[in-house]
């Protein structure tokens, strides 16, 4: 962040008790957002404060497990709103456990977590519904000048001698300046604006807490001025409670609060195990892609609680990472209340939950996955996450690939599974053909397809980065192993129409398509592992193919792309002996002074096989050259006929 005087500002001097920064310049952007903002949903605002007060009681009380004295002489945790009509003034204040100096810079000033640039573009294209999503982006506290023309921030850290007041108008700067009387926890004094006086009205507010923050498990009380004061929620923790309880909706409002999403789960579960290990889950999976869903940490977002104390939402060997879709809550009375954040790692009650969990999880998907309408919505949303449980844990392996759906060249509007395709293939077609790329659009183009259209062989698209890894892993599916049809032989005549075994490929090696062969072989030199006629291709002239056992095309892009050190691997240049171009060289072979434009040809061929892959000409000017060379000879050829004509 930007300061004004100094690099002492993190850690003042002493005596030194005001001072001026400047918000870091994304904060600003987003503040300017949020002071000219026209939304909707201005309300959001107290939801955020709330969570964040709600957050700060919840720390307070795991640290306070270790070291009481933190408590102070205040062991109740509770968040109190408070209106003053007459000074237009909304306050939100809890007894949780404060911010000191260098937090309430970093945290008010700065935007610790990733993901803002994107909320800030997302704001902008698709306007007011998405300021929803500020929680989400972890940025809720700048909502309040959505609201507020001056904003107050009171604190002291539980243990602390020393209070601070944070103040702002949002535009551009803060003041931080010492605060003798700052109690233990915050106070946020929001100074309203005219257009947000309807914020300091009663039941306004009890009406917000309700629909937001009805299940925050610490009472929020609402104090007026002269009407006194009332608990607004009901402050028992959701999951401890009996399904029977509890409504659909009321699930759903625990997950929007949970979440700050919007909309409503996928599905929730709720779960109690008993037994050798005793713990309580309340699980969601929603209804859309987290924006972070593939950041590298790959961390899920799953509380612990251990007796209903928060205890982390950072617990690794809760949930494994290819469940990290999954969002709620666990919490087990078998947990030491006093576990350490650091030994929870290892824990092998934990490893139990973890397994409890991921056995729960997957019947439940199983479950849904019967109604493919309902099980679309997932799948799209996170099935690329789940398939990475394939290869990093064996023993759900084959569970994941039932689960698996997939999209094929048969129809690619509809997903089907292994099971599906195996049931519908021809008796005689020994393995699951499969075709990676990058996205439906490209693989479906690609000219390996062309043989499988003929003769009529479903090929199972594999577009996500993920199905490179596991099916390799995998190998074989019912007996069936998987082959990707830009690799190696493919056995297709075994699969071919009648048509095709009239003019089997046998019969097309004549004498003069074996010699186009060993011309263009010995053209190419080492650009190709090897020159053959090509099964798989009907109406493109040429294609590469990995041979058997080489790494396939589209896992080496990939590769590449993640700037992995991989050597550039021979490929094998397949070639159509009924394409018309083929069959032009074919008949250049016996003409004198064939040679140079046999090699021109060679060379155009292998680039017009790396094109129709989306890559690029090795050579590009050299292309060019080659190409107006060989349609000048055509062109000068056609004009010889003519004359002999
Ligand atoms: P988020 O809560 O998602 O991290 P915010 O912008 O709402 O994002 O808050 C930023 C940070 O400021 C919080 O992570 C927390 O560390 C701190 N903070 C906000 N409000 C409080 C509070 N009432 N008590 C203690 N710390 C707070």
């Amino acid at each position: 962040m930007a300061q004004n005087d100094g690099d002492e500002l993190n850690s003042p001097k002493g005596g030194e008790v005001n001072n001026d920064y400047t918000f870091e310049a994304e904060v600003g952007k987003l503040l300017d957002l949020m002071i000219n903002s026209l939304y909707r949903d201005k309300e959001i605002f107290l939801r955020e404060l709330i969570s964040n007060a709600s957050d700060s009681c919840d720390k307070l009380r795991y640290k306070a497990l270790t070291d009481s004295s933190l408590m102070e002489d205040n062991t109740n945790l509770g968040i109190t709103i408070s209106i003053n009509k007459s000074a237009k003034t909304l306050t939100i204040s809890d007894s949780g456990i404060g911010m000191n100096r260098d937090e309430l810079v970093s945290n008010l000033g700065t935007i610790a977590k990733s993901g803002t640039e994107s909320f800030i573009a997302s704001l902008k294209d698709t306007g007011s519904d998405d300021t929803q999503l500020i929680g989400q982006f972890g940025v809720g506290f700048y909502s309040v000048f959505m609201v507020a023309n001056k904003v107050e921030f009171r604190t002291r850290r539980a243990g602390d001698s020393e209070g601070w007041r944070w103040i702002s108008e949002g535009r551009g700067s803060f003041t931080i300046q010492s605060d003798e009387e700052a109690l233990r926890g915050a106070e946020v004094v929001l100074f309203l604006r005219e257009d947000a006086i309807e914020f300091l009205d009663e039941s306004r507010i009890a009406g917000i807490v309700t629909t937001y923050s009805d299940h925050i498990d610490i009472p929020i009380h609402l104090k007026e001025p002269g009407s006194g004061e009332r608990v607004l929620n009901d402050s028992s923790a959701i999951w401890a409670r009996s399904k029977a309880d509890l409504s659909v909706e009321k699930y759903n409002d625990f997950y929007k609060h949970l979440t700050s999403d919007p909309s409503d789960p996928w599905k929730f579960i709720h779960m109690h195990a008993e037994g050798a290990i005793d713990y309580t889950a309340l699980l969601f999976i929603p209804d859309s892609k987290p924006f972070d869903l593939f950041e590298v940490t790959r961390q899920h977002k799953v509380k612990l609680y251990a007796k209903k104390v928060f205890i982390t939402d950072e617990c690794e060997g809760l949930l494994p990472a290819w469940l990290r879709f999954l969002r709620g809550v666990v919490d087990s009375s078998d947990l030491a209340l006093n576990i350490s954040r650091e030994t929870l790692q290892h824990n092998p009650i934990l490893a139990k939950i973890n397994s409890g969990l991921t056995k729960r999880v997957l019947s439940e998907l199983k479950g849904s996955s019967k109604d493919l309408e309902v099980y679309e919505k997932f799948w799209e949303n996170f099935g690329a996450v789940l398939k990475e449980g394939i290869y990093e844990d064996t023993k759900h392996k084959d569970e994941i690939l039932k689960l698996s759906r997939f999209k094929s060249t048969k129809d690619v509007t509809k997903w089907i599974s292994l099971e599906e395709y195996i049931n519908r293939m021809p008796k005689e077609q020994s393995a699951i053909y499969y075709l990676s790329g990058d996205d439906q659009y490209s693989v479906l183009n690609s000219p390996h397809l062309e043989g499988f259209r003929a003769r009529d062989i479903e090929v199972l698209l594999m577009t996500d980065p993920v199905d490179q890894f596991w099916l390799p892993s995998v190998g074989e599916w019912m007996d069936k192993p998987f082959k990707s049809v830009t690799q190696g032989g493919l056995d297709l005549e075994a699969l071919s129409t009648e048509e095709d075994n009239e003019s089997s490929k046998e019969d097309n090696i004549d004498d003069g398509t074996a010699k186009l062969i060993a011309v263009i072989k010995i053209n190419l030199g080492d650009s190709v592992k090897d020159v053959r006629i090509s099964e798989r291709l009907t109406d493109s002239p040429v294609c590469l193919v990995a041979d058997e056992g080489d790494v396939d095309i589209h896992l080496q892009r990939l590769l590449q792309a993640h700037k992995q050190d991989l050597p550039e691997q021979q490929r094998v240049l397949e070639i159509n002996v009924k394409h018309e171009m083929i069959k032009y060289l074919v008949e250049l072979l016996g003409e004198d002074s064939s040679s140079g434009i046999l090699s021109d040809a060679s060379h155009l061929l292998l680039d017009q096989a790396k094109i129709l892959e989306g890559g690029a000409p090795s050579d590009p000017p050299a292309f060019s050259r080659r190409l107006s060379a060989l349609v000048a000879q055509s062109s000068n050829k056609r004009g010889n006929n003519k004359e002999k004509n």
